[in-house]
């Protein structure tokens, strides 16, 4: 790649802490925020959430909601319909990942700023400049526009489903195997390495690690580290252009199960069992990562998430066709059948 310039996309604020979604007129005023808004939501628990924001919007605010349950380029092109009908000003996005990854997406190809509005801390698309939507030629993330805001309301995050939070620590914990098949691409390679990047991505995983041991016992104080993390993971990304600092193997396994087994399955969840995995490839000491997140109550066996041996092995041998530019640990011909059986045997992701 030739360019002359290295563009940095970050959001211009972030809020985060207890009940401040109550003051959101005032972050809006601000920031210079004005109506009309689309707000794009969930169907259920979102929406109720996006229900709570919408009261404590400014008054006279002019609005319009949509709601949407998956993240696919239907849903892109059914919010720029409404987008043409009622020109909003800005758009917001209220919801999980997939809310979230449709309105930067849309955001992106119609110019629009958008504010990021999670509901829970699952993973670090909540900054980041990249989206993952389904129908496009690839399972991998995309170009997106970053948040203008953010705003984390750590009541409202910590009352989201236990399942997505593990996740967000999942996806966070990966930074650990990313930063190293970045160093690894940086040696084989010769590929561009940003210390200052990779040392942000890092410290999101340490995060994430460190929430392992307090999240238990302190759902509010470890929801608090968890969402810190995810938005320096987004910054690590806009900071160095791409999905570098915070993807690697780990990630590119994941993305390979998400393809053989659509449905049921959170990108966190995958990402985590991919750490372990690559974990053990890079010579790191897996059994840590894996006991902090058992200790949780992550899923740390395929089975659990309703995955046979079969697709884990064969995602195994076909990650590294994923993203051939993307050099990791597994090379450039990946892993034989036989070794990723053994390796997720020893592993313990399959018994
Ligand atoms: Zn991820």
């Amino acid at each position: 790649m030739n360019v002359k310039e290295h563009v940095i996309s970050l959001p211009r604020r972030v809020f985060v802490g207890h009940d401040i979604i109550y003051d959101i007129s005032i972050y809006f005023s601000q920031l210079g925020i004005t109506s009309p808004f689309l707000i794009v939501t969930g169907t259920k628990y979102t929406k109720k959430i996006a229900d709570k924001v919408i009261e404590n919007l400014p008054k006279d605010a002019k609005y319009e909601v949509i709601e949407i349950d998956t993240a696919t380029l239907d849903d892109v092109y059914k919010v720029e319909e409404v987008v043409k009908k009622v020109n909003p000003n800005i758009l917001l996005g209220i919801g999980g990942g997939k809310v979230i990854d449709v309105t930067k997406y849309a955001a992106f190809r119609n110019n629009l700023e958008f504010v990021s509005i999670p509901t829970s801390p699952s993973h670090d698309g909540i900054t980041s400049p990249f989206a993952s939507i389904k129908g496009l030629q690839k399972p991998v993330s995309v170009k997106a526009k970053e948040p203008l805001a953010i705003i984390a309301d750590i009541e409202i995050l910590s009352l989201s489903p236990r399942r997505l939070i593990n996740a967000g620590i999942g996806d966070t914990i990966g930074k650990i195997i990313a930063v190293r098949d970045w160093r690894l691409a940086a040696k084989l390679r010769g590929e561009y390495y940003g210390d200052y990047t990779a040392s942000l991505a890092l410290m999101s995983a340490k995060h994430a690690f460190q929430c392992t041991k307090i999240i238990n016992k302190d759902i509010k104080y470890g929801v608090r580290m968890l969402i810190e993390a995810l938005i320096s993971s987004g910054v690590a990304m806009g900071m160095a252009g791409s999905t570098r600092p915070a993807s690697g193997s780990e990630h590119l396994f994941a993305h390979a199960v998400e393809l053989l087994h659509p449905e049921g399955v959170l990108h966190g969840e995958l990402v985590g069992l991919g750490t372990i995995i690559m974990a053990y490839l890079h010579g790191i000491n897996w059994k840590i990562i894996r006991d902090r997140l058992k200790k949780i109550g992550f899923p740390v066996k395929a089975k659990d998430l309703g995955l046979s041996d079969e697709e884990v092995i064969k995602a195994l041998t076909i990650a590294h066709t994923i993203r051939p530019e993307r050099y990791t640990i597994l090379g450039d011909r990946g892993l034989t059948w036989s070794s990723a059986e053994k390796i997720a045997r020893v592993t313990k992701i399959i018994d």
